[in-house]
């Protein structure tokens, strides 16, 4: 964990007016102070400092922590250009554009078996060879 004390706040503390202390909880996340401050106003304007702070503390992997942090940040950010759906609407945006592209593979796929295989011969039966009886080998193991 930074310790801080003496030095430059972090973002947090920065946007928060306050003096950040050694084991700040949000110094190892939001260390630098214009990038740091902009993504925790956003944190701060939809979360609230005080339910982030005990989100975190929730949290014992520092990793998973950190992952949280990441998560909760693109929400807050998603949430302030889109009040209503957040980044639900990038997701739908991104599920539309897989079905979207899906699609596309689809349609070359066929395109490509259309095109790089030649068309199959037409067997015209006689009367007499439209039955048939097709003979499976049966499995047998090698021994
Ligand atoms: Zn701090």
């Amino acid at each position: 964990m930074a310790a801080r004390g003496g030095g430059a706040p972090c973002g947090a503390c920065k946007f928060l007016g306050r003096k950040c202390v050694e084991g700040c909880v949000f110094a190892p996340y939001f260390q630098t102070e214009e990038l740091g401050a902009a993504h925790f106003a956003a944190i701060h304007k939809i979360f609230g400092t005080s339910n982030f702070s005990k989100l975190l503390h929730s949290i014992p992997s520092d990793q998973e922590r950190f992952d949280a942090v990441v998560s909760i940040s693109y929400e807050a950010q998603a949430r302030l250009q889109d009040p209503v759906y957040g980044c639900v609407s990038h997701i739908s945006a991104l599920q539309q554009q897989v079905a979207h592209l899906q699609g596309e593979l689809a349609f070359i796929r066929g395109r490509m078996t259309t095109f790089c295989f030649p068309p199959m011969k037409r067997v015209h039966l006689s009367p007499s060879t439209r039955t048939t009886t097709i003979t499976i080998p049966s499995f047998q193991p090698s021994k």
